[in-house]
């Protein structure tokens, strides 16, 4: 007898009014093929890895079977890209449907990659090896660093070519989100739609991700404050592992406050603030310094849609909306504050601390540091004559640091312990990233896998991690990422 997968499906994004999504007719694919399995995720989802890797298994994976309780629509969203607001849409993604799990959680299980959609335009709805095995590597890096994103659950080779500027192999990414609802969703809803739709859209967004206020008097000004919050958190974390998104736009903003939409991303090595991986990024609006203006702009453009639910009078919403927005800065700068003092080890608050941690950056950035390695530097006290750390202003201001550890309660131990679960021995350095996807592309998969054991585990402080902790040679500093997907 076969063993079930274990789908447990609920589609109520079909609650929605009918413009919020479309209908997919299935795009099948020659010949499938599992190449990698997130076997803890399957777990927590409530789904059977054995089932899930069996021809039945796959061939759902791989959008050539249809489950009958699912969904197997596409979203439609819009947004504004590198400033410019268009209409978009999932163009090369399907739902499947919401996977209701043992704990009751609710998350959306989503094809990228499975053809083309109402919403294609001129793309062909597919997607290609690399670029989904590096979604899956730097989603799951993120989660083992504890900040909010979607996962990735599988993927799958099609056995088909997608032309790009050459050949490559197709394939499909299963994506695992608490919703795919963007700021674009928004954005969608109060140019092509009714007040009416943006009225049902929050409504769905307040009963899916912020339950707690959805009864409240004043709920929509409360869904905007809600979701400044989230994403004041997520940017201070993506600042404090040094990631860089690479293309904030508003239709890659989720409403959840989950990282979305792994294109052009990287991990900076060297500190500093300009950088910028992205081929498209030619004006450095998404550079690394520039992360936490876009998310604020980006806020912007949901309080906008959001400014017929806010009040009769539009003058009053604009002035209401303006007020939530204007808290973001503060918020942000708040989580920041408290994840770089306890990267330093600090437990309680000084004035003088925003100066202690802007002094090491500056420093950091005036000696081309690694940002991962100084704080692992100094987390061990490893003591290194080189670089920075044999200047004589760092010198000073280790002495002023250590100073100011002294001005606490907390024992040289509690220091140490918080200092390791602040600072991650392993990120998913570029040159390791780029490794894994040139040997994968070749049937190799061996690299992947430890390199994908490794960055699940950053906080482990051990020999064996501290390989993946190595830098790249030097020709390796002007790294570029491609949107080329
Ligand atoms: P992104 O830059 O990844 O946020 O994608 C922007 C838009 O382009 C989204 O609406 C995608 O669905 C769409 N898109 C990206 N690649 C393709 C493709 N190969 N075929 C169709 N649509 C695509
Ligand atoms: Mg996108
Ligand atoms: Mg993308």
């Amino acid at each position: 007898e076969t063993i079930k997968v274990g789908w447990n499906l609920d589609n109520s994004y079909m609650t929605l009014p009918k413009i919020f999504f479309s209908k997919v007719d299935l795009n099948k694919v020659s010949s499938p093929k599992l190449v990698i399995l997130n076997y803890p995720l399957s777990k927590s989802l409530g789904l059977n890895s054995d089932a899930l890797k069996s021809d039945e298994g796959v061939s759902i994976l791989a959008g050539n079977k249809k489950i009958e309780e699912g969904a197997f629509i596409a979203q439609a969203y819009a947004g504004h890209q590198f400033g410019y607001f268009t209409m978009l849409g999932d163009g090369r993604a399907l739902l499947i449907g919401e996977q209701i799990t043992p704990s009751g959680e609710r998350y959306d299980i989503q094809l990228k990659g499975s053809g083309k959609t109402p919403y294609s335009r001129r793309g062909d709805g597919r997607a290609v090896l690399g670029p989904m095995l590096r979604e899956y590597i730097i989603s799951e890096a993120m989660y083992g660093l504890g900040i909010p994103t979607t996962r990735s659950l599988a993927v799958i080779k099609t056995g088909e070519s997608v032309i790009r500027e050459d050949i490559k192999q197709g394939a499909i990414l299963t994506r695992i989100a608490s919703s795919h609802i963007r700021f674009g969703t928004f954005e969608y809803a109060a140019n092509f739609g009714s007040t009416s739709d943006i009225k049902a859209l929050a409504d769905y967004s307040l009963k899916r991700h912020f339950p707690h206020i959805a009864d409240d008097e004043d709920k929509y000004i409360n869904l905007l404050k809600e979701v400044i919050k989230v994403h004041a958190s997520l940017v201070s974390k993506w600042q404090s592992v040094g990631f860089i998104h690479g293309v904030m736009n508003t239709d890659n903003m989720t409403i959840s406050g989950e990282t979305i939409d792994y294109g052009p991303c990287a991990f900076m090595d060297t500190y500093n603030p300009n950088t910028v991986f992205s081929s498209i990024d030619t004006q450095g609006r998404y550079a690394y310094k520039n992360q936490p203006i876009m998310a604020e702009w980006n806020l912007c453009r949901l309080a906008e849609a959001l400014l017929p639910l806010l009040h009769e009078d539009q003058k009053e919403a604009i002035k209401i909306a303006q007020n939530a927005v204007s808290e973001f800065s503060n918020l942000y700068y708040i989580n920041w504050l408290s994840i770089m003092r306890s990267k330093l080890g600090i437990f309680n608050k000084e004035e003088q601390d925003k100066s202690i941690i802007e002094d090491l950056l500056n420093m950091m950035e005036k000696y081309n540091e690694d940002y991962t390695n100084t704080f692992i530097e100094l987390t061990f006290n490893k003591n290194s004559k080189k670089g920075m750390f044999s200047s004589e202003e760092f010198k000073n201001w280790y002495n002023i640091w250590k100073e100011r550890l002294k001005r606490q309660s907390s024992s040289e131990e509690e220091i140490l312990k918080l200092m390791k679960k602040s600072n991650p021995a392993v990120i998913p350095r570029n040159y390791r990233v780029e490794e894994a996807l040139e040997a994968a592309d070749k049937g190799n998969f061996e690299f992947m896998i430890n390199l994908i054991n490794a960055i699940s585990k950053p906080y482990e402080h051990s020999k064996e991690q501290e390989e993946y902790s190595k830098l790249p040679k030097p020709s390796n500093c002007s790294y570029r990422t491609y949107c080329g997907t």
